[in-house]
């Protein structure tokens, strides 16, 4: 890291369910740096889209609902909470029916680059920056420091995600959760706008079998340059 004080952005990517949030945290938190994540933008506006009742291909009017929505995060949280005005959803947005639907939302190419340019400006203000998603060393952040792809089998993806709504209180069908994730998949892989696609020359992190601190370790040891890699 002797080289990235004042900046080091790394990103990484990958399907639903491969413990992105955490590892992201996770790795920010290691390295000193800040977190963004960026399912919560799209996710939150899937939220005020339901809540609008508003037509969830409708990409000029999700557009409208993100420049009303005084979307944003509030870092001296950790991990930083997303709030719409003083609402903070950071919870809301987890729920089945936000991700039934954000993906919809999410194919929207006019929300897309709202969303793009407001990821470019979090980095601006904090250069030092783990943030992840889909299309986060693609398309948004192609020249980062480091750019990683995060996978891993899509029943471990399930029960993973399944454990982790379950702590938050919720009754889960985990058939359901397993449905979302491949749909979701589904449409992120096969959208015009910013696919979910593993970036070129991006390091590849399979961890069906590895623990989240093994993960972590493993990426904070090659942005360290102790190596790590394979
Ligand atoms: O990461 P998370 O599962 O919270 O993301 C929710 C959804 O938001 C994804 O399934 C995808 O449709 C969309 N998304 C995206 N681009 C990103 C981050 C998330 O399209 N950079």
């Amino acid at each position: 890291m002797s080289g990235f004080q004042n900046s080091c952005i790394i990103t990484i990517d990958g399907p639903a369910g491969t413990g992105k949030s955490t590892v992201a945290n996770a790795l920010a938190a290691r390295l000193g740096l800040k977190c963004l994540d960026t399912g919560a933008l799209y996710r939150a506006i899937a939220l005020l889209a339901l809540e609008a009742d508003c037509d969830l291909s409708d990409g000029d009017a999700l557009v409208s609902l993100a420049s009303d929505a005084k979307l944003h995060f509030d870092w001296d949280q950790d991990p930083p909470v997303i709030l719409i005005g003083d609402r903070d959803v950071s919870d809301r947005i987890r729920d089945l029916d936000v991700s039934d639907s954000v993906s919809q939302v999410a194919r929207q190419p006019e929300l897309r680059t709202v969303l793009t340019s407001v990821q470019r400006q979090v980095a601006k203000a904090y250069p030092r920056l783990v943030t992840e998603g889909r299309d986060q060393g693609s398309v948004v952040f192609p020249d980062a420091d480091f750019r990683f792809f995060l996978d891993a089998d899509e029943k471990v993806r399930a029960q993973r995600r399944s454990i982790q709504l379950s702590a938050s209180g919720e009754a889960i069908d985990e058939e359901a959760v397993l449905q979302n994730i491949r749909e979701r998949d589904r449409i992120d892989r096969s959208r015009k706008a910013a696919p979910l696609v593993r970036p070129e020359g991006s390091i590849l992190i399979d961890s069906t079998n590895l623990s989240i601190e093994e993960v972590v370790d493993r990426m904070a040891c090659i942005v360290r340059g102790d190596g790590g890699e394979g």
